[in-house]
C-alpha cells in the first residue's frame, strides 16, 4: 500500500511500548514495559513510546503526562515518542487518525471491509444463539454483508449509524510466538468478521495498532498476554497492508493479592503511590526483575543493569501474583 512508502528505513531492530492513558501505571504494566525496552535495548534497537489515546470515553490527558514521568522515574527512555519526536511524528494515536482513514478508504475499495449497521440488539441476539468458543461473545456471521443493496441501506436509515468490519478469511491462522510458541486460530470461525471502525467513528485498537507498527517499523511486539486472542486479527491486518509481520511475544500478566489482574482498583500498586511512599525505582526494578525470573532474588537495580541479564527464556509462563508480603518487602 502506497502509504507504507512513507516509512523511514529501519537498520535496526524496533520495539515499543505502546500505554493507553486509562489510568496509572501499575507493576503489572511497569514489568511489561521493562521488558521490552530490555529486549530491545539488549539487540540495540530503537525503542518507541507511543500513546494510544484512541477513545476519547476512557482517555485521560493528565493520565498520557503521568505515564512519561513513571517510565522516565523507573529509568526507562525511548528514542522515539511523543515528547521526543522521531520520524513517524505524531507517537499520540488521536493525531493519527488521517492515516487510519487512508487504510479505510483503499480496504473498502479492495472490499476488504464492509459497512455493518447492527445494532446491539442484533448482535444481543446473535449472542443467544448457541455458539462455539468465542472470548468475546459469538462470531459475527456477516449479516449485513448478505443484504442485498436496498435492505441494507433500510437498516442503515434506522440507524443512522454503521462501524466498519474487515472480512475475516476462512482458515487457520498460525503463527510462533516467542513467548508461547505456535498459536492457531481460525479467526472467521472465532470471532466472525471484525471491527476495525467503530459505529461513532473511533477507530478500534486492532487496525490503530497494526497501522502505526507496520508505519513505525516495529519489528518485536511485547506485551500483555492479554493481547494474545487479538494477534491472529492483527496478522490478517498485516497480510491486508502487505507490510511484513513483527515478532511477537505476549508476556504473563501480573496479577494483585486478590488474584484479579491488576488495575486501577489496586491503586497501592500504581508507580505513583510507590514513589509518593518514597519506594526507590530501583527496588521497583530489583521487584520486577525477580518477577520475570532475571534476578534469584529482589535486589536494588537500574533498568540498564539488568540489559545483559535479560532473556525471555526465563520469564515464567504463569502470571505473577503480588503477595502482601511482596507489597511490604517493598516497603508498603
Ligand atoms: N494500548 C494497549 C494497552 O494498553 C496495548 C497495545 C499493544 O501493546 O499492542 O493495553
Amino acid at each position: 500500500m502506497s502509504l507504507l512508502a512513507n516509512r523511514p528505513v529501519r537498520s535496526r531492530p524496533v520495539g515499543r511500548y505502546a500505554p493507553s492513558p486509562t489510568g496509572k501505571l501499575h507493576l503489572g504494566n511497569a514489568r511489561t514495559a521493562l521488558l521490552a525496552w530490555l529486549q530491545i535495548r539488549q539487540l540495540k534497537g530503537i525503542f518507541i513510546l507511543r500513546m494510544e489515546d484512541l477513545d476519547p470515553a476512557r482517555s485521560v490527558p493528565e493520565y498520557a503526562l503521568q505515564i512519561l514521568e513513571d517510565l522516565h522515574w523507573l529509568g526507562i527512555d525511548w528514542d522515539e515518542g511523543p515528547d521526543v519526536g522521531g520520524p513517524c511524528f505524531p507517537y499520540v494515536q488521536s493525531l493519527r487518525n488521517h492515516l487510519y482513514e487512508q487504510v479505510l478508504a483503499t480496504w473498502l475499495a479492495q472490499e476488504r471491509i464492509y459497512p455493518c449497521a447492527c445494532s446491539r440488539k442484533d448482535l444481543a441476539n446473535l449472542a443467544r444463539a448457541p455458539h462455539g468458543p468465542a472470548e468475546e461473545g459469538p462470531p459475527y456471521p456477516g449479516l449485513c454483508r448478505q443484504l442485498s443493496p436496498e435492505a441494507w441501506r433500510e437498516k442503515y436509515q434506522k440507524k443512522g449509524q454503521a462501524s466498519y468490519r474487515f472480512l475475516a478469511p476462512e482458515g487457520l491462522l498460525t503463527y510462533t510466538d516467542g513467548v508461547y510458541g505456535t498459536v492457531c486460530q481460525d479467526v472467521k470461525a472465532v470471532v466472525g468478521d471484525f471491527v476495525i471502525r467503530r459505529a461513532d467513528k473511533v477507530t478500534a485498537y486492532q487496525l490503530a495498532v497494526v497501522v502505526d507498527d507496520a508505519l513505525m517499523g516495529v519489528t518485536h511486539v511485547l506485551r500483555g498476554d492479554d493481547l494474545l486472542s487479538s494477534t491472529p486479527r492483527q496478522i490478517l491486518l498485516y497480510q491486508a497492508l502487505e507490510a511484513s509481520v513483527p515478532r511477537f511475544y505476549h508476556v504473563p500478566l501480573v496479577l494483585g493479592p486478590d488474584g484479579v489482574r491488576l488495575s486501577k482498583r489496586h491503586d497501592g500498586t500504581s508507580l505513583e503511590s510507590l514513589r509518593a511512599k518514597g519506594i526507590s525505582s530501583e527496588a521497583v526494578t530489583g521487584f520486577l526483575a525477580a518477577t520475570a525470573g532475571l534476578l534469584p532474588s529482589p535486589e536494588p537495580l537500574a533498568p540498564k543493569d539488568l540489559i545483559q541479564l535479560f532473556s525471555i527464556d526465563k520469564l515464567p509462563r504463569e502470571p505473577f501474583r503480588v503477595t502482601e508480603k511482596d507489597l511490604k518487602l517493598l516497603g508498603l
